[in-house]
């Protein structure tokens, strides 16, 4: 085995969600083992300044402002990326929101928000990335789902955020077959509580500590503990890989 294929130096790479928690590690992450990296999220200074890291690294980062909820802003991005990159070869798909209420009187506007960002988001941008794909000869793409895709999270009202997270691991397994035959490999990764800004939300925060200690390995995660486990389904060392929902939880599920 050659350490090699482990490596993402000359393949663009397309994160979105790129400017916060595990996107924005994942964007850098990714740049550090020598991919070109087309930054996606809503836009704002954040996102300029996940561009501006991986320049300043020595890597090359492009910021694009696009919502994953529209399908032509997404073709626009990914064609921008592929222009001033080069054909992409990686994506993952981390753009996402949260928020809590209970399932009886939950409103239909906040459930098809969740839905749309986190479940259609997800399908639209893997449209997106596989019409470049193709024309790059195959690719990887990684969706970060989450453990909530499999278990009901003990005091958390999310049945939107869990279904949209179950949705998105089915999604992976159907393209997986789909565009098997054109050289693109489909996965999730699926996180356990991680320590970004979604988790600082008033319904979460102050029972971070409490997940902790559920946790066969004793802490949260930081969105760090993410890339590695997303860089190795990217990289050609996964290269009969596809289809699969990683854990990433450490151990929460298990018990
Ligand atoms: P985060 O820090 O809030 O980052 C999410 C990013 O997505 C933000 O920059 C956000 O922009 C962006 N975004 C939201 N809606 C968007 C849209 N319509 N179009 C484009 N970008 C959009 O959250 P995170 O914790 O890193 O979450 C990243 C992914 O991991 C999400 O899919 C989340 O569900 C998943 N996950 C997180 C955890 C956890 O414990 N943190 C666990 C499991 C799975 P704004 O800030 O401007 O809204």
């Amino acid at each position: 085995m050659e350490l090699s294929k482990f490596d993402l130096s000359g393949r663009v790479a397309v994160v979105t969600g790129a400017a916060s928690g595990i996107g924005r590690a994942t964007a850098v992450g990714l740049a550090g083992l020598g991919a070109a990296v087309g930054c996606v999220d809503l836009g704002g200074s954040d996102l300029e300044g996940v561009a501006a890291e991986i320049k300043r690294s020595g890597g090359k980062g492009l910021a694009v402002a696009v919502d994953v909820t529209d399908r032509t802003g997404l073709d626009g991005a990914v064609q921008r990326i592929e222009g001033d990159l080069g054909p992409v070869s990686a994506a993952v798909n981390a753009a996402g929101i949260a928020n809590a209420e209970r399932g009886e009187v939950m409103p239909s506007t906040q459930w098809q928000k969740v839905i749309d960002v986190d479940l259609t988001g997800v399908f639209f941008s893997c449209q997106a990335e596989a019409s470049s794909m193709f024309r790059a000869g195959g690719g990887s793409i990684v969706n970060i789902a989450s453990m909530s895709a499999r278990i009901a999270n003990r005091g958390l009202y999310q049945a939107h955020y869990n279904a949209a997270k179950a949705g998105v691991v089915q999604l992976g397994r159907s393209l997986a077959w789909e565009w098997a035959d054109r050289g693109i490999r489909v996965n999730s990764v699926s996180p356990g509580y991680t320590k970004t800004p979604m988790t600082q939300r008033p319904e979460q925060a102050n029972a971070m500590e409490g997940y902790a200690k559920e946790t066969p390995l004793a802490r949260n995660a930081v969105p760090d503990d993410i890339v590695g486990p997303v860089a190795f389904l990217l990289s050609e060392a996964a290269s009969f890989v596809t289809g699969i929902d990683l854990l990433v939880d450490g151990g929460f599920t298990i018990w």
